[in-house]
């Protein structure tokens, strides 16, 4: 059903309906929550729109009337790929450098989930960390300048993710989700929140790797756990990142800025009181700053003893 009319024709938009400029960053999930409309609806709304996979900064998207009643249903699509999101072919960036190819590599950090702070083409210190954060979660010196290593990276991203390949539709919850170059096994977990569902994908995409989920929904209190845990709340999920040790997962979700409002992010270590290592996030409900913390990591803190890091 997700599949759309496969012609690249403009149609009209809607008058019965508002339309909408894609922005750096959207998905349709992101614009269908923003705009209170169903995911099926928006979809159903833009039959200009071959694969909800691809949409592009810039792009009219119509947005239906009288849809806030619509369901979300879950489907999840992956960011917009535009040619912007490209970083600089050429040359060599540094703090203290300026101009549109700046702002070009700023758009490519922040679309891999690297804050560089302002798209304003001016590298300043928060571009050099996030691109310092880049360097290092792709194995090359983090030396904060933009050149041949880094384009290099950017490129074997480009090459292993999804793009310039025609995309799959996406799966129910249960099968793996193998929209961009991350994926995530719920392993028949229920994780029912959609903004955190959004944000696994975007952190599969992040590292690249399959996300297992070993724990979503939870309506009791398993021994160890909290009366007040957000699992209750039905905002929260346990994972693995597969091949990535979960004290590395926590510290590059910690440095990457792509849990900085709104979570609470917590490595459970080998020592834990609840069953087994694992990392865990909750979603606040609100735009707290996230908390990071740790549990049973010995030498760091005791089983059951969370210490803010
Ligand atoms: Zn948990």
């Amino acid at each position: 059903m997700i599949k759309g009319v496969d012609n690249n024709s403009v149609s009209p938009i809607n008058s019965n309906s508002n339309s909408y400029n894609v922005k750096s960053g959207d998905t349709l999930s992101t614009i269908a929550k923003e705009k209170g409309v169903g995911l099926n609806n928006l979809i159903k709304a833009n039959p200009q729109i071959s694969d909800p996979n691809k949409i592009f900064v810039g792009q009219q998207i119509s947005i239906p009337n009288g849809s806030s009643t619509g369901s979300f249903d879950g489907l999840s699509v992956r960011k917009s790929s535009t040619p912007d999101d490209r970083p600089p072919q050429s040359g060599i960036l540094r703090e203290g450098s300026k101009g549109p190819a700046v702002s070009q590599l700023q758009r490519a950090l922040a679309d891999k989930g690297f804050n560089p702070g302002q798209i304003d083409g001016d590298f300043g210190p928060r571009t050099e960390a996030a691109l310092k954060a880049f360097q290092k979660s792709r194995g090359i010196e983090a030396d904060g300048i933009y050149g041949p290593q880094s384009r290099a990276a950017f490129s074997r991203d480009a090459i292993s993710s999804n793009e310039g390949r025609p995309s799959r539709p996406s799966r129910p919850d249960t099968k793996p989700d193998t929209n961009g170059n991350g994926s995530i096994s719920y392993n028949g977990k229920r994780v029912s929140d959609p903004v955190l569902r959004g944000k696994l994908e975007q952190i599969a995409d992040f590292f690249g790797r399959n996300i297992t989920v070993t724990s979503g929904d939870r309506d009791f209190v398993p021994k160890g756990g909290s009366r007040t845990s957000l699992h209750l709340a039905h905002r929260a999920v346990d994972l693995h990142v597969q091949g990535v040790s979960d004290a590395e997962v926590f510290s590059r979700l910690k440095s990457s800025g792509i849990l900085s409002n709104g979570y609470e992010v917590i490595r459970h270590g080998p020592n834990t009181a609840t069953g087994g290592p694992h990392v865990h996030i909750g979603r606040y409900g609100d735009a707290r700053p996230s908390q990071f913390k740790l549990e049973g990591v010995p030498g760091r803190a005791g089983a059951g003893q969370y210490v803010r890091v």
